[in-house]
């Protein structure tokens, strides 16, 4: 489940991502009342089987099945960040397109999210670059973005305008974000999609809060649109 509002007096309208149909709208009778028996399953990214009865404009929800147990993130940092995902993922996908690819990346980063032992930041982060190269946008790690010579292993600043670093002189120019030379380094790790050498990195609160600047801004600037859950993740930080 990505979104959700209420409509009437006890009912919802959930936006839910599926597998084979791609983002759809889904009515949720009665669910706003106490005790409801469909309620599980419908929490933020929780995924559930659904079952549904076609309608004129919208679906019906008759049963949502959870598939995991117990998976809600209940901690405040896991739920911002689920809320970042899935407001990232709702502005990246049109309804009605399958998008098999953006289905996987919210899976596995729910999972995440549901493990204590993962870094609810450190899932987010992931999801967040995958969700840009799924995009067609990912971000230019390789020249720099002021002159296009070969960027070094050096501290440097993120451009969102630009989707790419500038390092050296190019530097203090524009609206930038600091990227160290160790975030330039996962980064990179990313973009080669070598995730298991990512999540065995040590993670320097420096290294989260840039990282998660630059993705959370990169993505913004593409989606043309501000994240508000991203203010509210940097809150409860
Ligand atoms: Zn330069």
């Amino acid at each position: 489940m990505l979104r959700r509002r209420t409509y009437g007096d006890a009912d919802r309208i959930l936006v839910v991502l599926t597998r084979d149909h791609g983002k759809i709208s889904v009515l949720a009778r009665g669910v706003r009342r106490a005790k409801a028996h469909n309620q599980a399953g419908l929490d933020l990214l929780a995924r559930s089987q659904l079952m549904l009865i076609p309608g004129r404009n919208m679906a019906t929800l008759a049963q949502a099945r959870p598939m995991e147990v117990g998976s809600a993130p209940a901690e405040l940092v896991r739920l911002a960040c689920a809320g970042v995902l899935a407001e990232l993922v709702d502005a990246t996908v049109e309804e009605g397109r399958p998008e098999p690819r953006v289905y996987e990346i919210l899976a596995e980063a729910s999972a995440r999210l549901a493990s204590a032992a993962a870094d609810p930041r450190l899932a987010l982060a992931l999801a967040a670059f995958a969700l840009a190269v799924a995009g067609g946008y990912q971000p230019d790690l390789n020249s720099c973005m002021g002159c296009g010579e070969a960027l070094g292993n050096d501290n440097g600043e993120f451009l969102p305008s630009l989707g790419g670093v500038v390092q050296g002189r190019c530097m203090g120019r524009v609206a930038a974000l600091p990227c160290s030379a160790a975030t330039l380094r996962v980064l990179r790790r990313m973009s080669v999609a070598d995730e298991a050498t990512v999540v065995r990195l040590r993670w320097t609160p420096t290294l989260r809060d840039e990282l998660e600047a630059i993705l959370i801004a990169h993505l913004e600037h593409h989606l043309d649109r501000p994240m508000r859950a991203a203010r509210v993740l940097a809150d409860v930080r």
